[in-house]
């Protein structure tokens, strides 16, 4: 079942990557395993599955024990983090996807031993109930970053709305984009900002066609039947 839901979204980067002529290898699969225990998450990375994702601090830190044999995983924690908990995670994990406050920046330089790789979580749609920093307060947001060591900025992120049309999720991706293009522009040694983080089970097909180099992918993969 994992296999075949592996294989058809395999295929789906494929087939996406080609209409826009980009090779599936700019795409890296996240799979976000939140939904599922150790042993569903463990068959994946049997069938060569290397990036997993966890949303909660607890969560990831059993998965990542469970699995603790396999050190090719790389672990993405793709959710909220309070600062509370930066210390428990931080030197834990290869990505951090949700970047969306200074001082969460700050707790990270304070705790973190290395560099960590973070995607800025950036709220394109203006939903209330979304996190991240707003677009137009992104660029002040990335140069108060320079100080801070430890937080190395590979990308952007952003969830699209649920409910909205293929029209409104592309133009939300093609926004995100083009932050990302202005930020790598800028040529900081903190922020290369090279990847895209976006798209999930419903739209990762979309998000390719934007740029996506990042794609988190739950439901498609463990869904049954
Ligand atoms: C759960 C989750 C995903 C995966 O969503 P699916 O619809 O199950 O593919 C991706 N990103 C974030 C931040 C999530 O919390």
């Amino acid at each position: 079942m994992i296999a075949d839901n592996l294989h058809s979204i395999e295929q789906e980067i494929q087939e996406s990557c080609a209409l826009v002529s980009r090779t599936p290898e700019e795409v890296t699969l996240v799979a976000v395993t939140k939904s599922v225990d150790a042993i569903a998450a463990e068959e994946l990375v049997k069938l060569g599955v290397t990036n997993l994702a966890e949303n909660r601090v607890d969560k990831l830190l059993e998965k990542k024990e469970s699995l603790s044999e396999y050190s090719q995983i790389a672990w993405h924690l793709i959710g909220n983090l309070q600062r509370r908990k930066v210390k428990s995670i931080i030197n834990h994990i290869n990505y951090f996807h949700a970047l969306d406050s200074l001082r969460l920046a700050q707790e990270i330089q304070k705790r973190a031993s290395h560099k960590i790789n973070c995607f800025i979580e950036v709220n394109i749609s203006g939903e209330e109930s979304k996190h991240g920093i707003h677009p137009e307060e992104l660029l002040s947001f990335v140069h108060k970053l320079s100080d801070l060591s430890n937080v190395y900025v590979v990308g952007l992120m952003t969830m699209a709305p649920f409910d909205a049309d293929d029209e409104t999720i592309r133009s939300i991706f093609a926004s995100l984009k083009n932050l990302q293009e202005k930020i790598c522009s800028l040529k900081l040694k903190y922020a290369p900002c090279t990847e895209l983080s976006m798209g999930m089970s419903q739209d990762f097909s979309l998000a390719i066609m934007e740029g996506a180099t990042y794609i988190r992918v739950g439901t498609a993969l463990f869904k049954k039947g």
